[in-house]
């Protein structure tokens, strides 16, 4: 235990070798063949008998809160873990809504859901490649990963937007990383990124020192991280699934890890029934807009769910109710997927006996920026309220 056997691509299935030569680190994030994603695949049969002989019961006498999302070690590749206390985030019961709970990742490390991808990727450049004298920096586009480079003793150097909120420039220098900043969008970020590792890459011995690159967002990784959400999630229902989720599009690429969560689960055993469907809030324009990726849509698509887009103002109104009425803080993004669930639920494509999660993928205060932005439209009287939703469900 644990049982990694080898990196599968989704769309080929060719197999890529976990035995990394040392100067290579971390292995590919895309499939040499085709580009498609790569994931980690387990040896099953030998995880299944194991899961029969522990059953989850075992697994439920673990205390959640001192290993976090590290209490799924089994399924997790093997590694000692850069942990700042990621996973095992509540799961809240809505005071209006009955049937719905909330799903927080802003009480994750950094105060987002990306926490789990970014602890498990670190964990493992840092654990994998080169004896104590190479400690080679980490290059990302996230804040998260300077908070785990830190935690880990080793430099980072993160590639951020120029016009992002002021708050993320300085949280990655507070944690000590390299803020490159970079005129454009995140994609600019990214290609910036490339070619300085690429510089390094073709730069003579010693004439650079190499970096690792954590940017890619799919990397089998990351998804290793983002897949404990999965885990945690039925496992707060009592080994069941819920009837609907609800999804942030921003962080919509982790929907991959907690979909193969859901396969690993099933295939032990654990979890039982039809997966949920899952409904994706996205904001259609503005600077909350988030767009869906092709691999997310396709399980949104294929659970039986959709995407329910909404205006800027709809999900400021489903913020305000949220922290007025449930004492629940939203982000923006979780605000739009919020209205996305009082929309479904008001037109009964959500049924009132059917339950939900809904997921926040992050703290109110990593977009104070925004917030400060939309403070017009919350003051007192400026705001239509999403409520009522004609009586159709049930307040508690
Ligand atoms: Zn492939």
């Amino acid at each position: 235990m644990p049982l990694m056997a080898h990196l599968e691509c989704i769309r080929c299935r060719h197999q890529v070798s976990m035995q990394m030569p040392p100067a290579v680190a971390i292995p590919p994030s895309v499939c040499p063949v085709d580009g498609g994603t790569l994931l980690v695949r387990y040896d099953m049969q030998a995880l299944r008998i194991w899961a029969r002989r522990e059953k989850s019961a075992e697994l439920a006498a673990r205390p959640g809160h001192s290993l976090g999302m590290w209490r799924y070690a089994e399924v997790l590749p093997e590694v000692t873990p850069i942990s700042l206390g990621e996973g095992w985030t509540p799961l809240l019961q809505s005071r209006r809504h009955a049937r719905l709970l909330i799903k927080d990742e802003g009480f994750n490390p950094t105060g987002t859901a990306e926490a789990r991808g970014v602890a498990m990727a670190v964990s493992l450049a840092v654990g994998s490649a080169g004896g104590p004298q190479e400690r080679r920096p980490l290059a990302a586009l996230s804040v998260a990963t300077a908070a785990y480079a830190a935690a880990a003793g080793r430099k980072a150097h993160l590639f951020l937007p120029r016009d992002l909120s002021p708050e993320n420039e300085l949280h990655a220098v507070l944690y000590g990383a390299q803020a490159h900043l970079v005129d454009g969008p995140r994609e600019q970020c990214q290609r910036q990124l490339e070619q300085e590792m690429n510089v390094r890459r073709t730069a003579r011995d010693g004439m650079k020192e190499l970096w690792i690159d954590l940017s890619a967002p799919l990397h089998p990784f990351r998804v290793e991280g983002d897949k404990t959400l999965g885990y945690e999630l039925v496992e707060q229902m009592g080994w069941t699934y819920p009837d609907a989720l609800l999804w942030p599009a921003g962080d919509a690429i982790s929907l991959i890890g907690v979909w193969k969560a859901f396969e690993e689960m099933e295939a032990l055993g654990w979890v039982v029934g039809r997966r949920p469907r899952v409904y994706v809030g996205e904001i259609a324009a503005g600077r909350f807009a988030a767009e869906l990726d092709s691999g997310s849509l396709e399980i949104v698509v294929a659970s039986g769910g959709k995407v329910v887009k909404q205006d800027e103002r709809k999900m400021l109104a489903a913020l305000s109710d949220f922290a007025r009425r449930d004492g629940v803080f939203l982000s923006p993004q979780g605000a739009a997927t919020a209205a996305a669930f009082e929309l479904l639920a008001g037109n009964r494509e959500i049924r009132s006996d059917e339950r939900s999660v809904l997921v926040n993928p992050s703290a109110a205060w990593r977009d104070d920026d925004a917030l400060r932005a939309a403070s017009p439209l919350l003051r007192l009287g400026r705001l239509p309220t999403s409520l009522p939703v004609g009586g159709i469900i049930t307040p508690v």
